[in-house]
């Protein structure tokens, strides 16, 4: 039989896991099935563990449950625990094992595919959120020259500054407090582009070469990639890469073997482009 593995959200209809995961499967000749499944929203445990008694031997989690995948987790990577949040989780020898791969994702989806190499940028992260959180220390561990995490609410930047500080120094505020900078990374974390809202950025923030990057994806232009493309960034990408990637470390963490992402990555645009 197939080793079985899925990804719990709510909604989760909409999900392109499962087709990627296939994809994986078939380029590298991994026998497994991959399905979604719907979490009522308070039954995520009990659904996963249901799913582990039924013979699951991995699953994604995606949202609102990746804080509560966190909390159930035995043993947590030490990325996971950094994160603060779970995307990945594997069941070995009667326990539930959390990981979190979408700051890998990322950078592996701006390093690699985008070419842009990190280190001595000065990166700026929009919003404060799960998402913000899961990739602030991948970030810090490519020695950007600075990272400065903007928030509609400062406290939240600040506090995400604080709880890095370990790794390197985090400047934070609200948008107004990046007014007169530039950088050469942009990265939206924020769920704004998902209500169709553009974010109070102020002017002149992107350096020549810029990369703006949306972690939200769609046809053509997001919100965020609009304002950023006005003001003259560079380069712009949205979050298809990173959705790739971080399914790609999945696959590696649970099978050992990486997958090759370019060819899924064209075939996923060309879709989306209809
Ligand atoms: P959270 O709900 O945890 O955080 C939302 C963040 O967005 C907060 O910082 C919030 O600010 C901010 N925000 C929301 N609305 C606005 C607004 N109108 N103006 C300014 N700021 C706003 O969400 P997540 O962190 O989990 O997700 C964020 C985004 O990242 C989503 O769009 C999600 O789809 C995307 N994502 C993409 C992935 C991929 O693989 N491509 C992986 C993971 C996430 P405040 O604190 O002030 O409320």
């Amino acid at each position: 039989m197939s080793d079985l593995y899925a990804v719990f959200g709510n909604p989760i209809a909409h999900s392109k896991s499962p087709s990627i995961h296939a994809a994986f499967a078939a380029a590298t000749g991994q026998d497994l099935r991959y399905e979604a499944r719907l979490a009522p929203v308070d039954g995520f445990a009990a659904s996963v563990r249901e799913f582990v008694t039924h013979g699951g031997k991995g699953a994604n989690v995606t949202v609102p449950f990746k804080e509560e995948a966190f909390r159930l987790s035995g043993k947590l990577s030490e990325r996971a625990a950094r994160a603060g949040a779970v995307n990945t989780l594997s069941f070995r020898d009667g326990e539930i094992v959390g990981d979190n791969t979408d700051g890998a994702g990322l950078v592996r989806d701006i390093t690699h595919n985008l070419a842009y190499p990190l280190a001595g940028k000065r990166i700026l992260l929009l919003g404060a959120g799960g998402a913000a959180r899961g990739v602030i220390a991948p970030l810090l561990a490519e020695a950007p020259a600075a990272l400065f995490i903007a928030n509609r609410t400062a406290d939240k930047a600040q506090a995400l500054a604080e709880a890095f500080a370990d790794l390197a120094a985090v400047d934070a505020g609200n948008f107004a407090k990046i007014a007169g900078q530039r950088f050469d990374v942009a990265i939206n974390a924020t769920s704004a582009s998902l209500s169709g809202q553009a974010l109070p950025l102020p002017a002149d923030l992107f350096a020549p070469d810029s990369l703006a990057y949306d972690m939200m994806y769609g046809q053509g232009d997001t919100p965020f990639l609009g304002q950023a493309r006005q003001q003259g960034a560079g380069r712009l990408a949205d979050g298809l890469g990173m959705l790739v990637e971080q399914a790609a470390e999945a696959f590696f963490v649970w099978r050992g073997v990486r997958p090759a992402t370019g060819p899924l990555l064209a075939d996923l645009r060309r879709q989306l482009a209809g």
